[in-house]
């Protein structure tokens, strides 16, 4: 499922195994979650379908009343507290309760998504909160320009197409000399001038402007000067207008006479977004502006076409969105590939690959708050005026910028193994759909015997889990320990009647840090050593490898899954100590 908007095929699976295979609707749930994928691209909750109740009902109750599923077992699937009868349909939430497997699309997606979701995992610390992450990529052989893919036939091996996720074939970009990539990017450059005129006019002349505006459209943009390019949906959290945040101080950059800067803006807004539309409509007005009137251009009605010329001839991709907020993004991987230098916020992807990227990192890793906005401005200058400007002029006498070409090889090199979709594709199938696949080959075998049995399991589990207890825990009053000698980690727990394969004991180890959290924290499973009655003693001796002081913790959980990643939502789980 990706995203939340298709989670209603899970409640069909539900009502296709209920009505075929004679199955409760909590035994279908149970079968049918294991190989539900749910793939989450949203780091806003703005940007969540909620549905009230009464449209639910009316468009359900049918439909629950011919599937024999009770209205309120559908609602509690979408809501975090199931039994509050105001609180409305979440296609979110119904997506993470049906599904065994959950993901975000980068890594710091994937933290922003556990923070989203904790709520659902109430006992868990939110590291791990059970969504994985999958970094998207893109298609390389589509996005890559002709030019360097004719400079690749020449360079690389001859099936670099094919084995482009291979990083051995990129050791070649090495070989290939600066003069002719630096002539085949030029290539690019004019043609992306001549695409952007052709459309300025045209344009232009659609809404019938003066001449001497068709006139000027049809001179736009300098191939010898820097280009920065910046194309997406003007969502607001993209902050497409950041550049222009300090005006005088842009200008100086862009009309500097020997080193001057002109910028290509491409982009669309949903046409309900009010938002979005004033930010296309002051960025029309400064390309208007006498003085920029030469250095920016703005591209109307983004498209893939429009997209691939921009990532494709460009010489700097801008991304300034608010840190947290963009996902992933795709474009300047992209842009990367064809040899553009990315000049991005450490969000969504640029977060785990800007180092090694030969491009610029604006801003830290700070949380975002609106009183960056005019620091991350001021960087945006500052390493247009100190760094970025003067390496993309220098040694022109002698033909090519060498330190830029020098970053340019490095963004081929590291993008293009790094971050195309064969690498993606290549771990959605390892870590989320083949075990998902094995998982419900599994559970359907026998007609579902699995599901049948783990739901009565589920509900003695239930019954009993009140007076599941940890009687003594831990070794001894302290509760740091030191690094050396391997520690005897004991917990002796009153299961109530449950038998020690029901559940799962485990120490979360780690280092005490200065706010008493642990961190650099592992996961340790206690095995079962001795019986008293109901009473279990588990343990296992654990050698600590870190230095400085360690503590832990103890948990018990009900044995649900063989993987805990597949932890379904307020699972059950009492620490040590816990009232
Ligand atoms: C790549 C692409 C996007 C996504 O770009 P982001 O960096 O994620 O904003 C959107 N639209 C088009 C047409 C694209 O080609």
């Amino acid at each position: 499922m990706n995203e939340g908007h298709s989670a209603f095929l899970a409640i069909e699976r539900i009502r296709l195994l209920m009505a075929e295979h004679n199955m409760s609707f909590e035994e279908a749930l149970d079968a049918s979650r294991n190989n539900n994928v749910f793939t989450t691209h949203t780091s806003v909750p703005a940007g969540i379908d909620l549905f009230d109740v009464g449209l639910m009902h009316e468009y359900f109750r049918a439909y629950c009343n011919e599937a024999g599923i009770a209205f309120e077992q559908l609602l509690a699937l979408g809501r975090r507290h199931p039994g509050d009868g105001n609180e409305p349909f979440s296609m979110a939430i119904a997506a993470i309760k049906t599904s065994a497997y959950r993901n975000a699309v980068s890594r710091l997606h994937r933290q922003v998504s556990q923070h989203m979701w904790e709520g659902l995992w109430p006992k868990l610390p939110v590291w791990e909160v059970p969504i994985t992450s999958v970094t998207n990529g893109v298609h390389l052989p589509t996005w890559i320009n002709g030019d360097l893919a004719g400079l690749y036939d020449q360079y690389l091996q001859p099936d670099w197409r094919e084995g482009h996720a291979d990083p051995k074939v990129w050791d070649q970009i090495a070989d290939i000399p600066e003069t002719e990539l630096w002539e085949a990017h030029r290539r690019r450059k004019r043609r992306l001038i001549t695409f952007v005129r052709e459309r300025a006019a045209a344009s232009a002349m659609e809404r019938k402007a003066p001449a001497a505006e068709v006139k000027r459209m049809q001179e736009v943009l300098d191939p010898e000067v820097l280009t920065i390019g910046f194309a997406r949906r003007f969502a607001t959290y993209k902050r497409a207008t950041l550049i222009f945040r300090d005006l005088p101080r842009l200008k100086r950059i862009l009309t500097n006479p020997r080193q001057p800067v002109q910028i290509v803006i491409g982009g669309k807004a949903h046409p309900l977004d009010v938002p979005g539309k004033t930010l296309i409509r002051e960025i029309v007005q400064h390309s208007r502006d006498a003085e920029l009137v030469r250095h920016i251009i703005f591209v109307e009605d983004y498209s893939i076409q429009v997209a691939r010329e921009l990532v494709q001839g460009v010489d700097l991709w801008l991304n300034t969105p608010r840190r947290g907020e963009e996902a992933c993004g795709t474009s300047g991987m992209k842009a990367g590939m064809n040899g553009i230098l990315n000049l991005s916020i450490l969000d969504g992807w640029f977060d785990e690959g800007g180092e090694a990227s030969g491009g610029w990192a604006i801003g830290d890793r700070e949380p975002y708050s609106p009183d960056r906005d005019d620091a991350h401005a001021a960087g945006i200058y500052s390493m247009l005026e100190d760094e970025i400007v003067p390496l993309f002029y220098e040694g022109r006498e002698q033909g090519v910028p060498l330190e830029w070409m020098r970053r340019v090889k490095q963004s081929l090199q590291y993008l293009s193994v790094n971050f195309n979709c064969q690498r993606m594709v290549a771990e959605y199938r390892s870590q989320l759909y083949e075990p998902a696949h094995r998982g419900y080959e599994a559970v359907s075998r026998d007609h579902f015997a699995h599901p049948r049995q783990h739901v009565r399991w589920t509900r003695t589990v239930i019954e009993k889990w009140p007076y599941v207890s940890f009687i003594d825990s831990g070794i001894g009053p302290q509760p740091a320990v030191s690094t050396g000698s391997p520690v005897p980690l004991r917990a002796a727990v009153e299961l109530a009647g449950l038998g020690p394969q029901d559940v799962r004991v485990e120490a979360v180890v780690g280092r005490v840090g200065a706010d008493g959290e642990l961190e650099d924290t592992q996961i340790l499973t206690l095995a079962p050593l001795e019986q008293k009655g109901t009473m279990f003693t588990f343990g296992r001796d654990f050698a600590p490898f870190n230095t400085g002081r360690l503590g832990y913790s103890l948990r018990i959980s009900p044995n649900h899954c063989d993987d805990p990643l597949n932890r379904p939502c307020n699972a059950l789980m009492k620490w040590a100590g816990e009232k």
